[in-house]
């Protein structure tokens, strides 16, 4: 692994971005992409007031520039771009005029639900919480559709939370399998979870066999917040990738 390609700083819910460039330095990596959030789009719970990307991108580029003066490793000024349906003409638009190096999109709200709060599907029954579950997978397939990121960003984010873990279905893994080897955008290894309760990277290792067999790769990304975060995630994807047999696209094939 010389790469990762999904890191947040302080521009979004990160950490100083020296610091997180040190720590790539630490881990022996010789790219680092800066992955901060960007919501173009107003949503119900109120993420795109906390994630200002959107306003702040051409402050980053500054500080980005000056970091790059400071290292060896080459950073990539790049974005976590919220996807949402029905916004793809603002959001490309948005895009077009902020040249980011590349880009991931993940869904992290789509409808009702919030991807990134368990609170919400506590109380729900399983009927329910599968309904949850598959909302996000057609959301995600329309991302993929729309063609505006490089990269699928944690592809089975619902799998971080105990109220939706063992919701997703084989199925769900082979509808976004069969979108991806029809898309320029590829899925991300990502870290995010290894070390807390999910315990492993997105996606399930044991459906990976689901993607090679629709010819897709993967780029890897530890989708850390803090340098300590990205230190201890990069030898576990080194693992994960080892023991899948993956041969993971360097960052740069998603910029030229
Ligand atoms: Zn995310
Ligand atoms: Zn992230």
């Amino acid at each position: 692994m010389d790469a990762d390609g999904h890191a947040h700083t302080t521009f979004s819910d990160g950490s100083a971005l020296g610091d997180m460039v040190a720590a790539a330095e630490a881990a022996g990596l010789d790219a680092l992409g800066l992955t901060d959030h960007c919501i173009v789009t107003d949503d119900p719970f109120g993420r795109r007031e906390r994630y200002d990307l959107v306003e702040t991108y051409a402050d980053r580029r500054a500080v980005i520039d000056e970091a790059r003066a400071g290292t060896d490793l080459r950073l990539y000024d790049a974005a976590e771009v919220s996807y949402v349906e029905g916004d793809e003409a603002r959001i490309g638009a948005f895009l077009d005029r902020a040249e980011f190096a590349y880009t991931i999109g993940s869904v992290h709200f789509a409808g009702p639900y919030d991807y990134t709060s368990a609170s919400q599907y506590a109380d729900l029954d399983s009927a329910d919480r599968r309904a949850a579950v598959e909302r996000y997978y057609d959301a995600v397939v329309s991302l993929v559709e729309s063609e505006l990121f490089e990269v699928l960003g944690h592809l089975d984010l619902p799998e971080r939370m105990g109220a939706l873990r063992r919701y997703t279905t084989r199925e769900d893994y082979e509808r976004v399998a069969a979108a991806l080897a029809d898309s320029r955008t590829v899925p991300e290894l990502n870290a995010g979870r290894v070390h807390r309760s999910l315990g492993r990277v997105h996606p399930d290792p044991a459906v990976l066999d689901v993607f090679r067999e629709a010819g897709v790769e993967f780029v890897l990304g530890t989708d850390s917040h803090a340098p300590a975060e990205l230190r201890e995630r990069v030898p576990v994807l080194r693992d994960a990738v080892r023991d899948a047999g993956l041969e993971p696209l360097p960052l740069g094939t998603l910029v030229d």
